[in-house]
């Protein structure tokens, strides 16, 4: 793993009025990886994510994206991240090659919308408005969107969260390839068999908290090393396995 930190929060807090949300977390993202944020609801995982994103304010704490200060370079940071928006955040009349087109002159880059649509397997969509599209392939619009701007990082907030194992495996494959080519993803979900799969490592947190920051195989192991075991003999494939063999682990489900 490359050693350069990327995105470095250090004691950072969220109060909203008396609430604390976020209760002093820290943690350091590497160039390159796929970083997790894992908890339950209300965790505070958005809370975080949005706060180095520049969307929220902080109560207090430390935040470097890339070297930049949060609290005086939070246009600069702007400039170098990518972040999914919500998907009701869409202009309704227009197809996803206006929608390309829009965000390139919004970000002043050039585009090329059959190439980007390519990216994640959507070319055959190019004249189809976002509402006609399915769960799983407005999320993957909505994540190519993300890349427009060349960013170095991109913040994906629970991106996979009610869609069908498949479409949920085609975002991990999107999220992989990504990566490949050299973004760093820091991305926050509750469900630990995507952690499980995607992240390089994970910070599990809980009520505000960060209880434990390491790769999933590591949480794993220190965790078999205490003498744990599962209560019962759990069998080699479950029924989402069977779901998947069954239907087959393509895109075609989706078209
Ligand atoms: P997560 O994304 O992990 O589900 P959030 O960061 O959205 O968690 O929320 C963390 C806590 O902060 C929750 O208890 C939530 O109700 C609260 N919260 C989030 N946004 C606000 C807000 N704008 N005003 C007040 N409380 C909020
Ligand atoms: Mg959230």
């Amino acid at each position: 793993m490359p050693a350069k930190i990327i995105i470095s929060v250090k004691g950072l807090t969220k109060k909203y009025g008396d609430f604390e949300a976020v209760k002093g977390i820290s943690f350091d993202v590497m160039e390159g990886e796929i970083f997790g944020l894992l908890g339950p609801n209300g965790a505070g995982k958005s809370t975080t994510l949005e706060i180095i994103e520049t969307l929220r304010d902080k109560t207090g704490g430390v935040v470097t994206v890339d070297g930049l200060d949060l609290d005086k370079s939070p246009g600069e940071i702007k400039k170098i991240i990518g972040v999914q928006l919500q998907t009701s955040g869409y202009y309704p009349g227009l197809n996803l090659t206006e929608l390309i087109e829009l965000f390139g002159g919004l970000y002043n880059r050039k585009v090329h919308p059959p190439e980007f649509l390519d990216m994640v397997n959507l070319r055959d969509k190019a004249k189809a408005k976002y509402k006609e599209l399915s769960g799983g392939q407005k999320q993957r619009f909505s994540i190519a969107t993300t890349l427009i701007n060349q960013p170095k990082i991109i913040f994906l907030d629970e991106p996979t969260t009610g869609l069908d194992p498949q479409a949920r495996r085609n975002l991990w494959d999107l999220i992989k390839d990504i990566r490949a080519k050299g973004t760093t993803v820091i991305i926050t979900t509750h469900y630990m068999d995507e952690a499980e799969v995607l992240c390089d490592r994970v910070a599990i947190i809980d009520s505000g908290r960060i209880i434990a920051l390491d790769p999933p195989d590591k949480l794993i192991d220190n965790l078999v090393a205490t003498g744990f075991e599962r209560p019962k003999e759990v069998k080699k494939a479950n029924l989402e396995d069977v779901f998947i063999n069954l239907t087959g682990h393509t895109l075609r489900a989706e078209h």
